[in-house]
């Protein structure tokens, strides 16, 4: 059994035990500490997240030491080195991470740094900038004391490419002819099927603050150049102390089409739960995504200042990761709009 297979078996049963127990009702209580995250598959990386909360520690760093879990499995095939690479055989990464002061920091098309999200917060504390982007990122990462990696691939992600390869020839012909039949132009994301496993994390502290970090290798064989939401803080994160935090994971283009996570944490400031806030932004993309719905995925999760929480997606099998309390580290399964 391979790791995602024991992940899904393991997941499986969390399933069945939380089956019994009232979710909404958990989904409601008041609750802090609490730290959530993206795709179910990266719950561990809740674990070091929760461990500083317990303690007392702080939001902020409970969420960059937990997305570190995933950048820094090399086996992810989304987040950090060990992700897809880039239709040039390149990984890219991007990161953001924002505070409870409004404090925010990114990076964006990032190559051979190890820990994207620790660049970002390093951007937000060091510089008078909150975006740094390709080699001027790397080189305020080399000048922090960052090593570079090698360019290699891992196992993973280079079977991942030849097979990219093969399928589509390099020269990408086969790619372009790959055609969104709404907005007939190229369907990249499609090539290998969906593919999403951006890890966001939303964490409210004892303290009552609330941050969230955000990282990704981003679409598998995107275009070189590509930037997703996930480093784009309003589009991939947002957090604002008086109403809550909101991330995404999907189709980045899209979440960027409506700043994503910005209008969730608006809806919930109108007085929308969390789970009522994602599924308006999940609405708000049908309304105005030119692209056919049906090969699009987008997942939110949510939470607001009371620690109570939710998600909502476009389609079927997007599933987050809560750890507080009284959830340890348990599996929600998001509901959906089509599919
Ligand atoms: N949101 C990421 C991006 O568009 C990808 C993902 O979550 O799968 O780069």
């Amino acid at each position: 059994m391979n790791r995602r297979e024991l992940l899904k078996t393991l997941s499986l049963s969390t399933v069945a035990v939380t089956a019994f127990k009232p979710l909404q009702a958990l989904a409601d209580s008041d609750t802090k500490p609490i730290v959530l995250s993206t795709w179910y598959d990266q719950h561990l990386a809740n674990i070091p997240a929760w461990n500083i909360l317990k303690q007392g520690g702080n939001a902020l760093d409970a969420v960059e030491t937990g997305v570190q879990v995933c950048e820094n499995d090399i086996e992810n095939c989304c987040v950090g080195l060990g992700g897809n690479p880039d239709r040039n055989g390149i990984v890219t990464l991007d990161a953001c991470i924002m505070d409870h002061k409004h404090n925010i920091g990114s990076v964006a098309a990032l190559e051979r740094i190890k820990n994207p999200i620790r660049v970002a917060r390093l951007v937000m504390e060091k510089t008078q900038h909150v975006m740094l982007a390709g080699q001027g990122a790397q080189d305020f990462a080399v000048s922090e004391g960052f090593e570079l990696q090698p360019t290699d691939l891992s196992d993973h992600a280079q079977k991942a490419f030849r097979n990219f390869q093969k399928k589509n020839d390099i020269d990408y012909i086969n790619i372009e002819k790959k055609k969104d039949t709404n907005t007939n132009k190229p369907d990249y994301f499609n090539v290998n099927g969906f593919n999403h496993d951006t890890i966001g994390m939303i964490a409210l502290d004892a303290q009552g603050n609330l941050s969230g970090a955000c990282t990704t290798s981003g679409m598998a064989f995107k275009m070189h150049g590509r930037v997703g939401d996930s480093p784009i803080i309003g589009a991939g994160l947002y957090v604002d102390n008086e109403i809550g935090a909101a991330t995404a994971t999907g189709h980045g283009e899209e979440v960027i089409r409506i700043s994503g996570s910005h209008l969730v944490v608006e809806f919930m400031r109108q007085g929308y739960s969390p789970k009522e806030a994602c599924k308006k932004a999940v609405e708000r993309i049908k309304k105005h995504t030119p692209r056919n719905l049906n090969k699009l995925q987008i997942g939110f999760i949510a939470l607001n200042k009371k620690g109570e929480f939710g998600a909502y997606s476009l389609q079927s099998g997007f599933d987050y990761a809560v750890y507080s309390a009284t959830l340890q580290n348990e599996k929600f399964d998001s509901d959906f709009l089509i599919g």
